[in-house]
């Protein structure tokens, strides 16, 4: 079975409920397609909003925690996510494990809560500059999601998202080339099948992420384990957006 394209955009901390309104006012639109998924991670503040105004854009969540419910101040439980209609929950962002504290334990954690509630994770995992630069990256690709998607069921891995992101090509323009895009997202998939089979390993959709934007997009689009992109400053403007919709569709 083909693989679904899925293109997401991760906003981080950025927009508010009225520049998330007149984004999807503009933008859902042009994100009806049969041939492949597009979406918008965005703040919880803004999540409601962004649901309310999807008729074809998905919707995710940047972050959850993987408790219910109690002494956790300023955190989001998947629960709350479940009752406002989520299906997407990105897990895992590099900025997210290298500021907040995130390892592959917890975001395994959160991946095992958000499958249990049928929300599909986006997990990301990828190698920091240092690690690229001493040649280590498809050891820590494969560390990573060892602990990351461990203690899954096949199917439920198969059925995820994994977003791989060199930490050194996040938001600094400096893209990965589309054969070493394409390398590494083989060996997520490679990983999956290690870890889970080849029915996994077929159906698991591999996103690169890394200043991907309208002029680079169909490239990575063009690799045969490259199934999408998370997408952070080329996802907050329309134009930009749509383009890369339009590039894909
Ligand atoms: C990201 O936020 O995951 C990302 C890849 O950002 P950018 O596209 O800006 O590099």
């Amino acid at each position: 079975m083909a693989r679904k394209p899925i293109i997401v955009g991760n906003w981080k901390m950025n927009k508010n409920n009225s520049e998330t309104k007149a984004f999807f006012e503009k933008v859902d639109a042009v994100a009806a397609s049969e041939n492949a998924t597009f979406g918008i991670g965005c703040p919880f503040t803004d999540l409601r909003t962004a649901v309310d105004n999807a008729k074809n854009l998905i919707v995710a969540a940047e972050n959850c925690h993987w408790v219910d419910s109690g002494a956790y101040t300023g955190e989001v439980s998947v629960p709350m996510l479940e009752e406002i209609g989520l299906k997407y929950c990105i897990i895992g962002h590099s900025e997210r494990r290298q500021m907040f504290g995130d390892t592959d334990e917890t975001v395994n954690k959160k991946a095992k809560r958000l499958i249990e509630a049928g929300i599909t994770p986006i997990l990301c995992i990828g190698e920091t500059e240092a690690q690229y630069d001493a040649g280590e990256t498809e050891k820590v690709i494969r560390e990573q999601l060892t602990g990351s998607i461990a203690d899954l069921c096949p199917k439920c891995v198969g059925n995820m998202v994994i977003a791989y992101e060199p930490i050194w090509a996040i938001g600094t323009g400096k893209s990965a080339t589309k054969d070493d895009a394409q390398k590494c997202c083989a060996i997520v998939r490679d990983q999956v099948r290690v870890m889970y089979g080849d029915e996994a390993a077929e159906n698991v959709r591999v996103q690169y992420g890394g200043s991907v934007k309208p002029g680079n997009i169909v490239e990575y689009m063009a690799c045969p384990d490259i199934d999408g992109a998370l997408i952070g400053g080329a996802s907050l403007k329309e134009d930009s957006f749509i383009e890369i919709i339009e590039k894909t569709k």
